[in-house]
C-alpha cells in the first residue's frame, strides 16, 4: 500500500496568474491545499504563494523550489501547465521560434518533474500533472513547434511512469481542446469559429473544466491512473 496522503497538500502549479493555471490553482485553494506558483507577471488569486520563477532557468527553478518547501513543505502535487505559442507555417518558423516553444512547454516541464521528483521519491508520494494539448497527438497548421513540445509531454509522462512508478508517484497528461483563456482569445475571429465547428461540444472550454480533471488526477481516487492522456476537448481529438 502506497503511504497515506497527508492533508493539506504541498502544491505547485506553474503560471497560475493567468488562465488555466489560474483555476487549477483556485480548485486546490478551495480544498484547503498550500497551493504555490511560478509566476512572471500578474496578480495571484487569493491565497497563492507566489515565487517569481522563470521555467527557463534552471537555477531559479531550482531557488523557487526551495522557497516554496521553506514555506509549504515538499511539493506532493506538481502540475506543468506553463506554456507559450508563436506560432507559423513550417518553412517560415525560425529556430528562435522552435526552440523557444520547446524550452518552455517541454524543457519547462522537465525542469520542475526532476526537481519535485527528489522529495517525491523521499516521501514515496506524489502527482504530477502535465498540461499538453489536444493539438500535441492531432497536429495543427501552423504549429509545429508547439505540437511538437505537447507531444513531447506524453513520452514525458509515461517514461516518468515506468521510472517512479513503483515509488507511489503519477505521472499524467491532460490534453485540453480549445479553452477561452488569453492564448485562444488572440486568434482571429475566423480561426476561432471555424475551431467551433469542428468541435462536437460546439464550445470551448472554461478553464474551471480542465482544472476540475487535473484535482482528481491528483487525488487519492486517482492512485491507479498513471501515464494516461487524458482529454479535455470537447471530442474535438477522439480517436488519438
Ligand atoms: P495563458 O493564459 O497564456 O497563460 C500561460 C501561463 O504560463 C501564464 O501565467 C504565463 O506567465 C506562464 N508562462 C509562460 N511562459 C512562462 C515561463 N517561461 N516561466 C513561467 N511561467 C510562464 O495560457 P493558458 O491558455 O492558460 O494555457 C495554460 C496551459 O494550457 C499551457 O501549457 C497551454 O499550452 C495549455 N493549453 C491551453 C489551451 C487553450 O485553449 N487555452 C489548450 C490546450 C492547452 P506570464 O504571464 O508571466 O507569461
Amino acid at each position: 500500500m502506497p503511504a497515506p496522503v497527508s492533508e493539506p497538500r504541498s502544491v505547485l502549479v506553474t503560471g497560475a496568474a493567468r488562465g488555466i493555471g489560474r483555476a487549477i490553482a483556485e480548485r486546490f485553494v478551495a480544498a484547503g491545499d498550500r497551493v504555490a506558483t511560478f509566476y512572471r507577471s500578474g496578480e495571484l488569486p487569493d491565497g497563492v504563494l507566489g515565487v517569481v520563477a522563470d521555467v527557463r532557468d534552471t537555477a531559479a527553478v531550482d531557488a523557487g523550489f526551495a522557497a516554496v518547501e521553506a514555506a509549504h513543505g515538499p511539493v506532493e502535487v506538481l502540475v506543468a501547465n506553463a506554456g507559450i505559442t508563436r506560432d507559423g507555417l513550417l518553412m517560415r518558423m525560425s529556430d528562435e521560434d522552435f526552440e523557444e516553444v520547446l524550452d518552455v512547454n517541454l524543457v519547462g516541464s522537465f525542469r520542475v518533474v526532476r526537481r519535485a521528483s527528489t522529495s517525491m521519491i523521499r516521501l514515496r508520494r506524489g502527482r504530477i500533472v502535465l498540461i499538453s494539448s489536444v493539438v500535441g497527438l492531432y497536429g495543427q497548421t501552423g504549429q509545429v513547434n508547439y505540437a511538437a513540445s505537447k507531444a513531447g509531454l506524453v513520452g514525458m509522462a509515461r517514461s516518468i511512469t515506468r521510472e517512479l512508478g513503483g515509488r507511489g508517484i503519477t505521472a499524467n497528461v491532460v490534453a485540453p481542446g480549445f479553452v477561452d483563456t488569453d492564448m485562444t482569445r488572440a486568434l482571429p475571429e475566423d480561426l476561432r469559429s471555424s475551431y467551433l465547428d469542428a468541435i462536437p461540444a460546439r464550445r470551448f472550454a472554461t478553464p474551471d473544466e480542465v482544472a476540475a480533471v487535473v484535482q482528481f488526477l491528483a487525488s487519492a481516487d486517482a492512485g491507479y491512473i498513471s501515464g494516461a492522456v487524458v482529454p479535455v476537448d470537447g471530442g474535438l481529438g477522439m480517436g488519438h
